[in-house]
């Protein structure tokens, strides 16, 4: 295997840092061993084109889901008893949607959750990139 891993990776906008590669390495680590892997794959691949502050409000929601997530994985009777009627993913119902960035005719960057549908705008808070035109 060849390294990959440079020494960037801070700074630049998309790529993951390394406290949130981090922060959802440790949310991943109270699941269940079979899910473990998967969640942690998902959580990474979701770090990725996000900015820095989209970055560390992700990795702590990840981080303070990562309990109620595991009690949802490892008794899922008791969640979907309590919310039966609803078909969202769990993963929705404790709000870690699967993003995706979409871009609107006039040109703004939104979100889109890939299991839910659920749409949200950006919040730019920095430096984001700026879109000429
Ligand atoms: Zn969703």
């Amino acid at each position: 295997m060849t390294a990959l891993m440079g020494s960037r990776g801070t700074g630049q906008a998309g790529q993951p840092t390394w406290w949130a590669i981090w922060a959802v390495r440790s949310a991943a680590l109270p699941l269940p061993a079979e899910h473990r892997s998967r969640y942690r794959q998902e959580f990474l691949a979701e770090l990725y084109g996000m900015p820095s502050a989209e970055q560390l409000h992700h990795a702590s929601g990840v981080l303070s889901r990562a309990w109620t997530l595991r009690s949802a994985l490892t008794e899922p009777d008791r969640l979907l008893r309590k919310e039966a009627a609803m078909a969202k993913p769990v993963r929705c119902r404790l709000r870690l949607h699967r993003w995706q960035r979409l871009r609107n005719p006039q040109g703004g960057w939104y979100r889109e959750c890939r299991d839910c549908g659920k749409q949200d705008e950006f919040t730019r808070r920095g430096p984001a990139d700026t879109i000429g035109g």
